[in-house]
């Protein structure tokens, strides 16, 4: 932690600079379902770095496929390689919306290039986004009102240094409301270029959509010529291997992914209609230009492959979905025993819980989360080798390593650290 405080601003590059004492957690390895730290203490990990292992840490067969890529094999710039199509092919297969796509080496990458596109196709400025939808750091839309529940209300970027334009070129609305949505297009929908959500906005937690939002969000856009894109990068391939649009039946215009699809390699991928996708080239004088030293890198491409082809082969689904389902019918009468109000939500390997006496169903909702109760439970949970995600994003993952054994010590252990802080 010292080494790190001197090179590192904070002493931790990620998500943890907000828990106090866990500034000094240093990790030395991960294997399946858990993690080390430099004291050799183990964590079961329900963090799962915000979610991209679904098989587990350092799944042997995509272990396996990136060492038989070779990390040294830098083709990416040159040409296509055969893995790339055979990526691209089996995302056009699995993603309803996908008829072509494009890789990047991260999410914000992906959600920056579909708002462009959007509004290069468009001719206009404007990008609806929803309270509590997080996409990505990048400035092509604000990043304001994402996460932390204390944030409700503000109109401020969480982040200083983004140009006022384009929080001027930003309509942030809020989740679940259709009635929001039709009026934000009865006004501007001649300068709405896109609209972008998280279906599932997870980096609140866990907010499920109405069927009916999501349904007015898509005639709207077509009414409107408006481009509607699905930010999948959580709920792809980890909610269904057609990711929330399969789950919903609805086909956004273009679909953003990443994390999972790679199972923890960086990767982000962007697909949809092929009017729109074929507007991206790397030629001088193309509509919207698109390149990217590492993109359709051969480790990564073969870390997606060995993936993808497991999701396909094994019941991963199934095991992950049983798993949360679990969290989320045993838990709920554990804390209720304790007269803690508390629900516990989620979708397949996402549970999420808050401590609040009804389901939160749109962002405003979260406020009547007790997150002082949140704080101290978690803290103890780790205390106890049971790590979840920090306050502001709260949603928790299992994995194919994960067993119900860890789910009968998440529950235990839960129980006891609430108790503790009554
Ligand atoms: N979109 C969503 C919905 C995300 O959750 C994230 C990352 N948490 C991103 C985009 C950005 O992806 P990355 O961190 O790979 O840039």
């Amino acid at each position: 932690p010292e080494r790190a405080r001197g090179v590192i601003p904070g002493g931790v590059n990620s998500g943890q600079r907000n828990v106090p004492g866990l500034t000094d957690l240093v990790i030395t390895r991960a294997q399946g379902a858990s993690f080390w730290d430099s004291d050799g203490r183990r964590y079961t990990d329900y963090h799962a770095a915000f979610g991209p292992p679904l098989l587990g840490h350092n799944d042997p067969d995509v272990v396996r496929a990136v060492a038989e890529a070779g990390g040294s094999l830098d083709l990416c710039g040159v040409g296509v390689t055969e893995g790339e199509v055979e990526l691209a092919e089996t995302l056009v297969e699995l993603v309803p919306s996908m008829e072509r796509v494009l890789l990047t080496s991260t999410g914000s990458e992906a959600t920056f290039h579909a708002l462009r596109v959007a509004r290069a196709a468009t001719g206009r400025r404007l990008v609806v986004k929803f309270q509590g939808c997080y996409h990505g750091w990048h400035d092509s839309v604000s990043l304001n009102v994402i996460s932390a529940p204390d944030r409700v209300g503000h109109k401020d970027p969480i982040s200083t240094g983004i140009l006022p334009e384009v929080l001027d070129a930003t309509l942030v609305l809020p989740f679940n409301d259709r009635d929001a949505v039709r009026a934000a297009f009865a006004e501007h929908g001649a300068d709405i270029a896109a609209v972008i959500l998280e279906p599932v906005p997870h980096n609140v937690g866990c907010l499920l959509p109405d069927q009916e939002f999501l349904v007015t969000l898509r005639e709207e856009c077509t009414r409107h010529g408006s481009v509607l894109v699905f930010d999948e990068v959580i709920t792809g391939v980890r909610h269904g291997l057609g990711g929330w649009q399969e789950v919903a039946g609805i086909v956004p215009d273009l679909t953003t992914m990443g994390k999972a699809i790679a199972n923890g390699y960086p990767i982000g991928a962007i697909g949809g209609r092929a009017d729109l996708m074929d507007m991206f080239s790397s030629r001088p004088g193309a509509p919207v230009f698109f390149a990217g030293t590492y993109n359709g890198h051969p480790a990564v491409v073969a870390a997606a492959l060995a993936t993808l082809r497991k999701l396909h082969a094994e019941p991963v689904h199934e095991h992950v979905f049983r798993l949360g389902e679990r969290v989320r019918t045993e838990l709920p009468p554990v804390l209720a025993s304790l007269g803690v109000p508390a629900v516990v939500t989620g979708y397949g390997s996402v549970f999420v819980t808050y401590f609040m006496d009804r389901l939160p169903h749109t962002y405003d909702d979260l406020l009547d989360n007790d997150t002082r109760m949140f704080v101290g439970y978690r803290r103890r949970m780790i205390d106890q080798g049971v790590f979840e995600l920090p306050l502001n994003l709260k949603r928790s993952h299992f994995s194919y390593a994960h067993t119900d054994a860890d789910v009968d010590r998440l529950i235990e252990v839960t129980e006891a650290a609430v108790r503790a802080q009554l």
